[in-house]
């Protein structure tokens, strides 16, 4: 069994699905609203333990309600919550996305205590982090917290895997720290206004500041796998597309689960590309994620 450590947030999702959005001054009767467990760490690391990893998560939510749902629901998945410190003084970090009818969202993040989350409490999970086959990292916890992440993992030898989202201030170098760097779209644009959207030039400007892989995830075009000197496209699978939240990190983690299990970065991304489009084809962020026969069927499909 592959040992995955995510280090990252964890959210309750309140999902509201409407025809449109608002405009500002209106009030907009929406069709529905559902309340799921997310945020990007906790997500991955669902993710990565569904398709059979042995997951650690680190991170901080509130000692409320959500916190404890968000709590037993990793346990739930088999995952090690030693990691997750649930906050006295902070609530947990709520997420408001707004899903539309042709499936695309828009989402408001309230981070509270994923930002609490500091280079102490990555401290206390040092041995989670060293012992890991690879490292998760993303954008949604305090960036001291993240940065101490990455350097406990390189320096163990680890490899270490960011999706910068979302896109967020960073210290210079933090790039170079990750072994695998995995933006969407909009994340690799933002990260590289120079190559003027062109998503060949973005990879290789994303490359030229240290990951040895850069993965530009492209919705229902695939991905762009980039290594030194060579890029090559990895077309989506077709499915019927419901909710697009969730699928950047159904790809994450089984793209790191099938790094760890010893595949290329090409056939990773094909897995991750599989596990992406299984969770476009239902609701929600964790409740979408897929399991390992699941994500085969999609594979055999294509
Ligand atoms: P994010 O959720 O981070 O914006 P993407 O939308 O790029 O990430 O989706 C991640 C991956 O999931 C894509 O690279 C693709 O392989 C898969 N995917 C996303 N949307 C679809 C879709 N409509 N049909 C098939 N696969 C999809």
């Amino acid at each position: 069994m592959v040992r995955i450590a995510v280090v990252g947030s964890l959210m309750m999702d309140l999902v509201v699905r409407a025809p449109r959005l608002p405009a500002v001054g209106e009030s907009l009767i929406a069709h529905s609203f559902q309340a799921f467990i997310g945020g990007k760490g906790g997500n991955q690391a669902t993710a990565a333990a569904r398709l059979g990893a042995d997951v650690a998560m680190i991170g901080r939510v509130g000692d409320d309600d959500f916190g404890h749902a968000i709590l037993a629901n990793l346990r739930n998945e088999g995952i090690d919550t030693s990691g997750v410190f649930a906050d006295p003084a902070i609530g947990t970090g709520v997420a408001v996305p707004i899903v539309l009818d042709d499936g695309s969202n828009a989402i408001f993040a309230v981070p509270r205590a994923n930002l609490a989350l500091g280079v102490a409490g990555i401290e206390c999970a040092r041995a989670a982090i060293e012992n890991a086959d690879i490292l998760m990292v993303q954008f949604e916890v305090g960036m001291s917290a993240t940065e101490a992440a990455m350097r406990i993992a390189r320096a163990a030898g680890r490899q270490v895997m960011l999706s910068p989202a979302p896109i967020a201030p960073h210290p210079p170098g933090l790039l170079g720290l990750a072994d695998i760097l995995l933006p969407n779209e909009v994340e690799a644009a933002a990260l590289t206004p120079e190559a003027g959207g062109d998503h060949r030039r973005e990879a290789e400007a994303l490359l030229s500041r240290g990951p040895g892989v850069v993965v530009i995830t492209l919705g229902e075009q695939g991905a762009l796998v980039a290594t030194p000197g060579q890029l090559t496209e990895v077309s989506a699978f077709p499915v019927m597309a419901v909710d697009s939240v969730g699928a950047g990190d159904a790809f994450c983690g089984a793209f790191a689960v099938a790094l760890a299990e010893g595949a290329t970065p090409l056939e990773a991304a094909r897995f991750g590309a599989a596990a992406g489009a299984c969770a476009v084809t239902r609701p929600g962020a964790a409740a979408s994620l897929p399991s390992r026969s699941e994500v085969q069927r999609i594979l055999q499909s294509g």
